[in-house]
């Protein structure tokens, strides 16, 4: 059985994730979506706000398990029996970045290997930030998120405009 992590904030899932998501599931028979909790990192929704956005946009997967991680990706994806790490490129401007954590990954543990997929043209464009931006301002973000996911993002801008 092939087993991979896809790690990412996923705050929320973006339709370029999904796109990520659809494309592994091609190669690997078991997906985990892994919640990379930082507490460095400021997000829009809780770990357990993302969780139940990502249970309820990825719930006819079968494959798909969702699960938080606070650890290293690499210590997780041993825990699991995983052996990649998914991640999606868009733009150029996420190369350098993807190609870092790679590096840091690889040293950290040689038998995990990272594998890449290149997101559709449409989605090329697309970032969570980009989408909580269009969001704050009123904008409609239908064409960007599941519809779970923008339903979600629209009560939680309504909310902090209160
Ligand atoms: P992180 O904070 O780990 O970058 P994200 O949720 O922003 O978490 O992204 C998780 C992964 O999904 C990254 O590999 C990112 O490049 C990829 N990703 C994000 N948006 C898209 C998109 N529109 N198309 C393809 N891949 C994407």
């Amino acid at each position: 059985m092939k087993i991979a992590l896809y790690p990412g904030s996923f705050d929320p899932i973006t339709n370029g994730h999904l796109d990520i998501i659809e494309r592994a599931l091609k190669i690997f028979d078991k997906l985990y979506v892994v919640i990379s909790v930082n507490p460095e990192k400021k997000t829009l929704f809780t770990a357990k706000e993302r969780q139940d956005i990502l249970e309820e946009v990825l719930k006819e997967y079968p494959q798909i398990e969702i699960i938080e991680n606070r650890v290293l990706t690499v210590q997780k994806a041993k825990e699991m029996n995983a052996t990649h790490i998914v991640r999606g490129l868009r733009a150029l401007t996420d190369f350098d970045y993807e190609f870092q954590m790679t590096n840091a990954n690889r040293v950290l543990d040689k038998s995990i290997d990272t594998i890449f997929f290149m997101t559709d043209n449409q989605h090329a464009f697309l970032s969570s930030s980009a989408v909580k931006e269009i969001a704050r301002f009123g904008g409609d973000i239908s064409a960007f998120l599941p519809p779970y996911a923008a339903e979600k993002m629209l009560e939680k801008t309504k909310k902090s405009a209160q």
